[in-house]
């Protein structure tokens, strides 16, 4: 965030938690990245000094903070380059789930849990079969006296390892549900150790190497009738609604990253000599570093934008479409140009640009396409 968005209680916030970044994961993270995974405990120690949930509400043990602060974690951690920490898909993603359509008994049961980390989520929609096209989905659940039965498959479930939570987007189909326009998916929380949930290969990915991303399946998995979250079949419209958030903590992370590869390309630049001058002496150095920070400080105009309209509770769907699109290609361009300034070593695993640039490359995949952006900025436009 711009410096005039940032509150004295904000800084402090922002001084700590990066403190912690610096003690608690930097270290630690190219141990993750070799073993595919982070250890649990890494949520218990963050929950325990508060990083987790930060807008839950105070009355099921959150803190009720606003989305300014989680969106300093999620620049610390982009700026950091820590991406195994995936936090935010757990405290800007998935928890508010639970505060916008979970009961009461629900929220008592779980917050507490998903703040104090001994609860570790993740999000199920992808499948095999379908990614984009959420309508497609084909993992079925039916209703069967006190329990709803699961059979599916997902696939790219980021935490799909470490979490013992799991929200799991199911068709429904029920009577009158034929006549709906929306597929008539629900939401079901899976947890560890319910019968027929199985876990399958921790995936072999180009970048974010510290998260894990797993196969998932459910073979007449029995999910208590509870552990349905909000209405059956309004599954499509929940997930619509939420991943205007989702979307915004890529562009926020996208643009923390940007600005990172900008700070390390600026000072490597400065100190690396090449025909008896600084590289950055060059004009083309210059006026490469000129449109990177230009590119940076516009896309953070309109990121801080769409905070601040997260903050006001406003409809984010469009703008955090427009955010996550321009942000994550943006990201691109600038990952993949100060990898050339670095020469050779920039295509070095030991040069943290080079982690920055394959990192970079899934913004434009996950949480919705570039295309599907586009699609949404579009039918908005011409709705
Ligand atoms: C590292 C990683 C972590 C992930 N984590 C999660 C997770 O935690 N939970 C989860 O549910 N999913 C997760 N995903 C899945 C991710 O959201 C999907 O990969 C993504 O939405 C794209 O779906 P797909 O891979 O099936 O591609 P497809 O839908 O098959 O798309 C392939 C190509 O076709 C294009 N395309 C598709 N439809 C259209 C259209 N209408 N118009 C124009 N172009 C189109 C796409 O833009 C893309 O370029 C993760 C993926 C990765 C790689």
């Amino acid at each position: 965030m711009h410096e005039s968005m940032m509150t004295p209680e904000l800084v402090e916030f922002q001084n700590s938690f990066k403190k912690w970044v610096e003690n608690e994961l930097v270290p630690h993270h190219e141990k993750w990245e070799a073993q595919g995974i982070t250890p649990r405990e890494l949520y218990t120690k963050a929950g325990e000094q508060g990083f987790l949930c930060l807008t839950a509400p105070e009355e099921y043990g959150g803190m009720g903070l606003d989305f300014r602060y989680a969106s300093v974690v999620i620049e610390e951690l982009g700026y950091a380059l820590t991406s195994g920490a995936a936090f935010f898909l757990h405290s800007d993603v998935i928890a508010p789930y639970l505060y916008h359509y979970g009961n009461e008994e629900q929220k008592k049961k779980w917050i507490p849990g998903l703040v104090s980390g001994e609860l570790i989520s993740a999000i199920a929609m992808t499948e095999p079969g379908t990614g984009s096209d959420l309508q497609g989905i084909a993992t079925k659940a039916e209703l069967k006296g006190d329990h709803w039965v699961l059979n599916g498959a997902k696939t790219f479930i980021s935490n799909g390892h470490i979490s013992n939570w799991v929200i799991v987007v199911a068709r429904t189909e029920v009577p009158g549900s034929e006549n709906s326009k929306f597929a008539p998916l629900s939401l079901f929380v899976v947890e560890e150790g319910m019968e027929g949930f199985e876990r399958g290969r921790n995936l072999s990915k180009m970048g974010l190497k510290a998260q894990d991303t797993a196969e998932l399946s459910f073979t007449n998995c029995k999910v208590p009738k509870e552990n349905l979250l909000g209405e059956v079949g309004k599954g499509f419209l929940y997930l619509t609604n939420e991943l205007a958030a989702e979307r915004l903590t890529v562009a926020i992370w996208s643009l923390a990253t940007a600005k990172r590869c900008l700070d390390l390309t600026v000072e490597y630049t400065k100190g690396r000599k090449a025909f008896g001058r600084s590289i950055s002496d060059f004009q083309n150095t210059r006026y490469k570093l000129a449109e990177m920070a230009t590119e940076i400080s516009l896309g953070e105009a309109f990121v801080d934008r769409c905070i601040n309209g997260m903050v006001e509770e406003k409809d984010m769907i469009v703008e955090a479409s427009k955010a996550k699109y321009w942000c994550s290609e943006m990201l691109g361009r600038v990952a993949d140009d100060c990898v050339q300034l670095f020469g050779g070593y920039g295509y070095m695993n030991e040069y943290p640009i080079a982690k920055a640039y394959v990192d970079a490359r899934v913004q434009r995949i996950y949480a919705g396409t570039t295309e599907i952006m586009k699609e949404i900025i579009s039918r908005d436009l011409l709705k």
